[in-house]
């Protein structure tokens, strides 16, 4: 099955946490801290990987975790990083935030991209002993590894896009100059996933094209198929349009000409920008008048018009031909820029570390923050300095002008996920 569009769950690993150590030595009767910082959690990495060629495997598993980096260790030990966790899709991969929509990543090259960063490993308490905090009994927590849904979507890369009415002949041609075997059938829909095929021009010369499942009217609007695949179109150089000048099937070509560009504007207005050529097919089964008038008609629009029989072959190699010369003047395979994050983004994104709420039943005030617990959890209540770490805490994120706010007086209960503190100022 063709699977072009996933989403997922990435999450790059915490990182370890910072170590509460002593130095001991035989007869030496008190050492100085030595505990060592957390290593770094995994990235989470993507990378493209030509074996795939379509999203299949993302439907079955939708959650990637990367681990966490090791916690430091006593002897100033610093704890090992941990190993990225790497993401292979088929080339041609976007990669996008599914809440706000942002490119974070084109997986269209070889460059593997880091799409969320492993946390920080946390200080060991070797670094918070000063003059006057000799005996450091806390360290802190690594940092959070950053997490994404992401929507994962295949944009095929080929130089040229077939586009045209089903049973047009689209798979004949590329059949017919490349090696690429599609299925070809005289009814409608055979062609049900898209497929690329390498046209050899010259000895070092080729360039990819793609037969893109057959069109139909209101295919923008996510009528039939067609909608589905128009995204294939988008980074094409150049769209060849075929199109059945016998109307052999009661088609009449300049309609489906029409109607065709029509979609392609409503799917994407740069798509109705993309360069054309028209390739007027079947002209075994037409007459002259039949070619003549739609070569007048489209040429009239300024499009290169060629008359093939894909079946035949006759004026293929023509059409390839001119398709080369053209390519030649066009800019490369469209690539997408990641999107850097918003400063509004940025600024959700570090307020979340400040997020709390706080509510009062029976003076006790109830202090729910998700971001504390880690930090709660290294917090030593028997030492002082450990202590004094984790009020600081509680002032820089507003907490305690929160609680006084809310009129907390001197030995009221303070319950932090579920630890409580009597209240004194
Ligand atoms: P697609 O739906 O656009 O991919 O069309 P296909 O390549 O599957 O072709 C549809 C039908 O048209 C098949 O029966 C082909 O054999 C036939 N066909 C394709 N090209 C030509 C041609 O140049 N002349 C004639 N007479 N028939 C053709
Ligand atoms: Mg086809």
């Amino acid at each position: 099955m063709f699977v072009d569009k996933a989403k997922i769950k990435i999450k790059a690993g915490d990182g370890g946490d910072g170590a509460v150590s002593f130095h001991r030595e035989k007869y030496v009767a008190a050492g100085g801290p030595d505990g060592g910082d957390g290593g770094r959690g995994g990235d989470i990495v993507f990378q493209v990987d030509d074996n795939f060629s379509t999203l299949i495997d993302f439907r079955y598993k939708r959650k990637y975790f990367a681990d966490k980096g090791e916690n430091g260790g006593a002897r100033n030990c610093t704890g090992k990083s941990a190993p990225p966790l790497i993401i292979k899709v088929p080339r041609g991969t976007l990669v996008k935030d599914a809440q706000t929509g942002r490119i974070m990543a084109d997986m269209s090259t070889d460059e593997p991209c880091v799409v969320a960063k492993g946390g920080r490993g946390g200080k060991g308490n070797v670094h918070f002993a000063t003059s006057t905090r000799q005996i450091p009994k806390f360290a802190k927590p690594g940092y959070p590894g950053e997490a994404f849904e992401v929507v994962l979507e295949l944009k095929l890369l080929a130089d040229v896009g077939l586009v045209g009415f089903p049973n047009v002949g689209k798979s004949t041609l590329i059949s017919v100059v490349s090696a690429a075997k599609p299925k070809i059938a005289n009814y409608h829909f055979t062609t049900l996933t898209p497929v690329l095929g390498v046209v050899k021009v010259a000895e070092e010369k080729s360039f990819v094209m793609a037969d893109i499942p057959g069109l139909i009217e209101g295919a923008s609007n996510g009528v039939g198929l067609g909608h589905e695949f128009l995204r294939h179109v988008e980074r094409c150089r150049l769209i060849l349009h075929v199109l059945d000048v016998s109307g052999i099937e009661g088609r009449n070509p300049v309609e489906d000409f029409n109607i065709i560009n029509s979609e392609l504007a409503n799917f994407n207005e740069e798509l109705a920008e993309c360069p054309q050529i028209v390739a007027a097919n079947k002209s075994d089964m037409a007459t002259q008048e039949q070619i003549d008038s739609l070569r007048e008609y489209i040429e009239g629009k300024g499009i290169p018009f060629f008359c093939i029989s894909a079946a035949t072959t006759q004026g293929t190699q023509e059409l390839i031909q001119k398709v080369t010369e053209i390519l030649d003047t066009l800019p490369p395979i469209k690539k997408y820029e990641a999107e850097p994050l918003t400063q509004q983004e940025l600024d959700e994104m570090a307020g979340l570390n400040e997020k709390f709420e706080i509510e009062v039943e029976d003076d006790i005030y109830y202090v729910d923050a998700d971001w504390l617990e880690p930090i709660l959890r290294t917090v030593n209540m028997d030492d002082y300095s450990s202590l004094q770490y984790f009020q600081r805490v509680l002032r820089n994120s507003g907490i305690i002008d929160k609680l006084e706010e809310m009129g907390i007086n001197e030995g009221d209960t303070v319950n932090i996920l579920g630890f409580e503190f009597d209240y004194i100022r």
